[in-house]
């Protein structure tokens, strides 16, 4: 004996009841439609979900919410009301770049995108200026229903502290790691990424609070 505490070793899936019966249901993601979602994916990039949703409840009350609308809006305006969110100067033309790409190749029409196949949906996603692999599933998971695991700062933080994943991976082979581990399922991924966002938040935050935390016994808190 060298009176050093052994950690169990958590699995992907243990983690997730874990936190589950912590924080409870989270129902993420929080927007009313499809193309809100898209909206909220990009202007949450960089910034925290409370900056994100008055930037939002802004578009709303300025009656702003839609392609076309976003499309007809003076560009300072558009900053404007998406300033809450920062970086608002490139955000305003990350969602203008997205509405212009809706309106030219569907319409508008979101039902006709979502009849694309996952591969397709996602570089063509991609292929917008301003949306990365995150934005990309947050999209294909919330917008459209693809079960992809979406990979944020708050999932590198927590799992590597975690010791289950190396923080320093690149985007898809973190995603890897989880969809190989999880099963493929919307409604887990949906609600998985949810848990991680809060736990980030409230938690596992840049200066954790571990005592609160229900990991903390079998967290070997690496990088602490
Ligand atoms: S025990 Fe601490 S470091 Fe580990 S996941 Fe919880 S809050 Fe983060």
């Amino acid at each position: 004996m060298n009176g050093e505490r052994t950690i169990p070793q958590l699995s992907l899936t243990d983690v997730y009841h874990l936190l589950r019966g912590h924080h409870g249901p989270q129902k993420w993601w929080p927007a009313d439609t499809p193309f809100e979602v898209m909206v909220g994916a990009i202007l949450v990039q960089r910034t925290t979900w409370a900056n994100t949703r008055r930037a939002i409840e802004n578009l709303k009350l300025a009656d702003t919410l839609s392609p076309g609308a976003i499309r007809d809006t003076q560009e300072e305006e558009l900053q404007k009301l998406i300033r809450p969110s920062g970086f608002f100067r490139s955000k305003a033309r990350k969602l203008r770049a997205l509405c212009e790409f809706l309106g030219e190749r569907y319409g508008d029409s979101l039902e006709a995108m979502s009849e694309r196949p996952d591969g397709e949906l996602r570089e063509e996603l991609l292929s917008i200026y301003g949306v990365g692999d995150e934005t990309a599933d947050d999209i294909m998971l919330y917008a459209f229903g693809r079960p992809l695991f979406v990979v944020d700062a708050y999932t590198r933080r927590i799992f590597g502290r975690l010791g289950l994943v190396d923080r320093k991976l690149k985007y898809t082979d973190i995603q890897s790691a989880f969809q190989d581990s999880i099963p493929r399922d919307v409604a887990l991924y949906n609600e998985y990424h949810g848990l991680i966002v809060v736990h980030g938040n409230s938690t596992c935050k840049t200066r954790p609070v571990c005592s609160e935390c229900p990991l903390d016994t079998a967290c070997p808190k690496v990088g602490v």
